[in-house]
């Protein structure tokens, strides 16, 4: 091998490290570093730095005296043991893990019993006096070995693995049920068989030089930072691919030695609920792999009481160690050689949405982490889940009686799902592509099937526990997810289950009970979340909703901490008392086309034939006939909405889209207005024809029209004052403002102001009463935030409309970016959708520059945002960072911005040391 020059220390013995040093040594290494300082259990072991893999991957050397410092390393651990690595008497056995410096499970490949080989194995036979034990350990390695390192795996979806392949032959011909009913000879057969597997698929034979291995192992766990699933994860996660990963090399201990040795995993709190309970699984006489990858169904860790007391007692201590020195909810591996427990691994443990609040909450209570704290450890996006449907009790009940519950499983991901039944992961993502509702199904899942996971509405698994890779996956993701549901009995090959006297083929529907593991026949209707059930509905009590209760603390918590002040998009009455139930302390955003496009009730219709009316109108007269019979339609819809705001401001915007969308372009559609409207077809035809832009986009549309038709501006002006003026009446001290969109240039705004504060004079003396308003702008158009400076001379408030802001800053129009904008994020082009998460170093420049300007003018300005990108957290943190005054978002994502907003507040304190 060659190596490069980069100096310094490359290797870490776990004694040298601590929990602090995860960038270079990744969480694995450095929480193994940290458990054996703080005196647990851990086997001996060294860690090889990230910055190796760094080099490792942009030029496959390694860096001058890793060979060096890596056998220091290992001398070490031959001192520590009092064995020598290939030694045929009595050798040091191995294990290589990776570990990057975020938890990523299941990505990175592990590889145990390293240094077997058929001199070696004959040592371990001496020490154990126990030669099925040897050649049990051996072909574990050896498979492992050859599929992580030699790459024989399955070569496509519907394959099995090649090693399970001569396993189960192995069991079919010896008749046995179990992997622990082949006896020494069975598993020596097997290991012959297993390296003629890797000779026949590459060619190579299967190192036997301890050493060889070694750095076979080693190379294999850098190589494997840059394999498909990694980066697949990387990028569901926003994980950069410059972080790298560690290597742990690290001495074996052995939970397969009999009935005395176990294995298990093991969570300090409810990973699901949040409960504060010990929680977690185990196997006796099982070897790590088997407890996560959810071959073998493992028991409740409680039972461990009863099987190794001692064991049992020494682990209730160590959950209490753990979350008191990394002040956590921790996921940690543990292994039982010989009665001896010994600690593998701990790291934050994955929850879903509602045990993260849960337990943060709790945490914070019980005065083992600050509320700003807890605050933190709550992804915004998080508080979705507790927003997500559950099945309505009636259709559940009905379920329940007509006998279609038909499995039930482990409830590893709460929430409802229903979808139709497919059998692989690559399936989950063409059907899901085709705009298919689908639920994936596996025997268990593994890192490959990460893709389909995400595309599933839920995921059911026949084996594996509660700490199996799927339910890890799906917390992570916020999916709904069962576990270890053994009474399917799957037919991959021939994409159907049965269970419960049934059978299901892939298409079918079926849902699943996240909350309690039901595996239920057919499409079942859901209902809101209890959330959404004490808030919106009100047919539950805050008082009988635990789960309302957490997410009521941790929004009061966000309320006190956040600077921001939250705004929704709401456009209607209903959605303005959802938007104040959510805890909007205004509307940012209430669009008036809406209100134009009608039901299909005489009403409705009345609405959208005034406005046609108004479009068709050939002369200003004829346009104010029309739009006469309008203003008392708006006029009413803003009166409903200021009733249910109350004193909370809220942003009205003036007619914005282009005409043409009022106005239906087949011939169809057009003949049947001309009927309604008693012209003739031709007349619509013409009048669509005349209307037509070669880029609407860019077009006839926001402040363009009330300038070219003054009268629609001064008629939404009216309608919206003389609502104020009614409420107002009504005892309620209303804040209307009136926001005028797609200004470019100060005189635009300008001529729009007049028009609405004439308008105002008029209403406030024919009612004989004023009402408290503010006219503004949207800052949509570059040219606007260029010259916002100017533009605030004449605008009392600023809103930024970011989705057209981003259209115009990038020169992309959104109804178009879809033939291009999948490829440039596959490609890594653009980092993100920017109409998703704002672009805050171009489109962000903009926005931080106007608001400056605009400040310098108008000291009192106020500033929001109104785009789609007010919901998201990173940019909602953009918004304070620049000194915004509001986000606005849509209703529901409103628990999300407050959270968002707090998080700013207390990154910006720079009180609290953060983990990134
Ligand atoms: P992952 O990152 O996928 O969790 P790990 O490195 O933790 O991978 O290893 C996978 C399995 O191997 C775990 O179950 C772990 O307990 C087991 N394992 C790793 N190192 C050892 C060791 N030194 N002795 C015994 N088991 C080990
Ligand atoms: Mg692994
Ligand atoms: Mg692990």
């Amino acid at each position: 091998m060659t190596e490069t020059s980069v100096s310094g220390k490359l290797v870490y013995k776990f004694r040298e490290g601590n929990k602090g040093m995860k960038a270079l040594l990744g969480g694995k290494g450095a929480n193994l570093a940290e458990m054996t300082t703080i005196g647990l259990p851990v086997p001996p072991g060294f860690t090889i730095t990230t910055e190796v893999c760094n080099l490792y991957s942009a030029s496959c050397t390694y860096p001058d005296g890793l060979t060096g410092q890596v056998d220091e390393a290992l001398a070490d651990l031959e001192k520590d043991t009092g064995k020598r690595f290939g030694d045929p008497q009595d050798p040091l056995l191995l294990s290589v893990r990776s570990g990057a410096r975020a938890s990523m499970p299941g990505m990175m490949d592990t590889i145990l019993n390293l240094g077997l080989n058929d001199t070696t194995v004959a040592g371990v036979v001496e020490q154990t006096h126990n030669p099925r034990f040897a050649y049990d350990c051996y072909r574990r390695f050896v498979s492992m070995y050859g599929d992580v390192v030699m790459g024989c795996k399955p070569e496509d979806k519907d394959e099995a693995d090649p090693f399970e392949v001569e396993l189960e032959k192995m069991k079919q011909a010896r008749g046995a049920a179990f992997d622990t009913d082949l006896s020494a000879d069975d598993l020596k057969e097997l290991v012959a068989t297993f390296k003629r597997v890797v000779r026949g698929r590459t060619g190579q034979s299967f190192p036997d030089d301890p050493r060889e291995q070694l750095w076979g192992a080693i190379g294999a766990v850098f190589s494997s930072w840059g394999n498909d699933r990694a980066i697949a994860y990387r990028g569901l996660y926003g994980i950069p691919d410059s972080w790298g990963t560690a290597v742990n090399v690290q001495v074996m201990v052995y939970g397969n030695g009999g009935d005395d040795s176990g294995t298990g995993v093991a969570f300090t709190r409810d990973p699901a609920s949040g409960e504060n309970v010990f929680y977690g699984e185990f196997l006796v006489n099982a070897q790590g792999e088997d407890v996560v990858s959810g071959v073998r169904t493992p028991r409740p860790v409680v039972e461990l009481k009863a099987v190794f007391p001692d064991v049992f007692d020494q682990l209730m201590e160590v959950r209490q160690t753990l979350e008191h020195e990394l002040r956590d909810m921790q996921d940690f591996e543990f292994t039982v050689e010989r009665g001896r427990l010994f600690m593998l691994q701990t790291r934050n443990g994955k929850r879903t949405g509602l045990a993260a609040i849960r337990i943060a909450v709790d945490m914070a209570e019980e005065g083992l982490i600050a509320p700003d704290e807890a605050l933190m450890r709550v992804e915004p996006e998080q508080l979705e889940q507790l927003l997500r449907p559950i099945f309505s009790p009636a259709a559940k009940q009905q379920a329940v009686k007509e006998g279609r519950v038909v499995a039930k499983g482990l409830p590893a991901g709460p929430g409802a799902a229903t979808g139709r039944v497919v059998f692989n992961a690559a399936d989950a993502v063409d059907w899901a592509a085709r705009g298919e509702q689908v639920l994936l199904l596996r025997d268990f899942t593994s890192p490959e099937d990460i893709r389909g996971m995400s595309a599933a509405q839920g995921i059911l698994t026949a084996q594996g526990g509660m700490t199996s890779h799927a339910a890890l996956v799906a917390r992570q993701m916020g999916k709904v997810c069962i576990v270890g549901c053994q009474e399917l009995d799957i037919d991959s090959a021939g994409r159907s289950f049965a269970a419960g006297g049934a059978v299901v083929r892939e298409g079918d529907w079926i849902s699943i009970d996240g909350f309690t593991g039901e595996v239920i026949l057919g499409q079942l209707e859901t209902r809101p979340s209890e959330v959404l059930q004490v808030l919106l509905e009100r047919s539950m009590k805050p008082e009988e909703s635990q789960t309302f209760k957490y997410y009521d603390d941790m929004m009061k918590w966000a309320d006190a901490r956040r600077r921001l002040r939250v705004r929704a998009n709401a456009d209607q009455p209903d959605q303005a008392a959802n938007a104040v139930a959510f805890g909007a302390q205004g509307i940012g955003l209430c669009r008036t086309e809406h209100m134009f496009f009608g039901d299909e009730s005489a009403e409705g219709r009345a609405r959208i034939g005034a406005m046609r009316e108004m479009i068709l109108a050939d002369t200003a007269e004829e346009r104010e006939r029309a739009l006469a019979k309008l203003l008392p339609i708006q006029r009413e819809d803003f009166t409903g909405i200021f009733r249910v705001m109350g004193e909370r401001h809220v942003t009205i915007r003036t007619l914005d889209p282009p005409l043409h969308e009022f106005l239906p372009h087949d011939a169809a559609g057009q003949a049947e207005v001309a009927q309604q409207m008693g012209v003739s077809a031709e007349t619509i035809a013409a009048k669509v024809d005349d209307l037509h832009e070669n880029n609407p986009m860019l077009g006839l549309r926001g402040c363009r029209l009330g300038i070219t038709f003054p009268e629609i501006t001064r008629m939404q002006a009216r309608a919206i004052l003389e609502a104020a003026c009614i409420v107002k009446g009504e005892g309620v001290d209303v804040h209307p403002e009136i926001m005028i969109p797609l200004v470019g240039a100060k005189a635009e705004l300008a001529d729009q102001v007049a028009q609405v504060n004439a308008v105002a004079e008029q209403v406030f003396s024919e009612r004989g009463l004023r009402v408290d308003f503010q006219v503004g702008t949207m800052i949509e158009i570059p040219r606007a935030a260029l010259t916002a400076d100017e533009v605030a001379d004449v605008a009392q408030f600023f809103s930024f409309g970011t989705n057209d802001l981003t259209q115009m800053t990038y020169g992309i129009s959104r109804d178009d970016a879809g033939k291009f904008l999948p490829d440039y994020l596959k490609r890594d082009i653009w980092p993100a959708d920017p109409f998703a998460s704002l672009d805050q170093s171009g489109v962000g420049q903009l926005v931080q520059m106007a608001v400056q300007k605009g400040r310098a003018t108008r000291p009192e300005l106020t500033v929001g945002i109104c785009g789609e990108h007010g919901g998201d957290p990173e940019s909602v943190k953009f918004c304070h960072r620049v000194g915004m005054d509001y986000v606005s978002c849509s209703p529901f994502r409103l628990p999300v911005a407050r959270l968002a907003a707090a998080q700013a507040a207390i990154e910006e304190s720079g009180e609290l040391e953060l983990e990134k």
